[in-house]
């Protein structure tokens, strides 16, 4: 299969291109479909199955697909939840690298760096949002972050957020997005813990394996 076959924008494909990647790995070609028809997804995939450009190519490509009223456009239309600073820097890097020649404004939020770099990050309006869970929560408490039109909500290494702090702020993040929405769980092992969670966010989610 090819990126073009995915049914992929032309300046989605130009800049996967350039990253010289030749055809989808196993998780994009069947990750990307399912996220572009609008399923509720459960990916079991680990770190090198390109997980991040499954998603982040067909979460660009939905964005793109579905242009909305300009006070809407303000707004974050995804939110992608990474257990760690450096992923979720990583997934920054990856949806800046996807989308460099499309009018999508992608920001991150993670802890370490100071609230006034998040105001700002956020002040940006970002439609497409990347934070790890503690600091976003903390930003939604002071009214800087409004999830209230988000389309695609992503839980990445979902078996990485188990503590019992990190599933309680997971929770409540989720609590503030519309009921209808989109949600994709990764997760590279599928313990109990992991099936509890996909079984209380996602709705009769399509399974895939890598
Ligand atoms: P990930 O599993 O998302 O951490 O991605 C692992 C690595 O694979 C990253 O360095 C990506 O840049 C790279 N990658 C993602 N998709 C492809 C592809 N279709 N062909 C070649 N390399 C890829």
């Amino acid at each position: 299969m090819t990126f073009q076959e995915l049914n992929l924008n032309q300046f989605i494909i130009k800049a996967v291109e350039e990253k010289h990647y030749e055809t989808p790995t196993d998780v994009q070609e069947k990750a990307i479909p399912a996220i572009l028809a609008g399923n509720d997804l459960v990916v079991c995939a680990h770190t090198g199955s390109g997980k991040t450009a499954a998603f982040a190519l067909a979460i660009l490509q939905s964005i793109l697909k579905e242009p909305v009223e300009i006070e809407s456009s303000k707004l974050i239309r995804s939110l992608i939840l990474a257990p760690t600073r450096e992923l979720a820097i990583q997934i920054g890097e990856s949806f800046e690298a996807y989308g460099k020649y499309l009018d999508i404004r992608i920001g991150v939020v993670y802890g370490g760096i100071t609230p006034k770099q998040h105001i700002k990050v956020l002040k940006r309006e970002p439609n497409i949002l990347i934070a790890t869970p503690g600091r976003l929560l903390d930003l939604i408490g002071k009214g800087y972050a409004d999830l209230s039109k988000v389309e695609i909500f992503v839980l990445d290494e979902a078996d990485k957020m188990l503590d019992v702090k990190t599933l309680q702020d997971v929770k409540k993040i989720v609590s503030k997005l519309p009921s209808d929405r989109q949600n994709i769980l990764f997760s590279a092992t599928m313990p109990a813990k992991v099936m509890k969670i996909v079984y209380s966010i996602l709705k009769n989610p399509v399974k895939i394996d890598d």
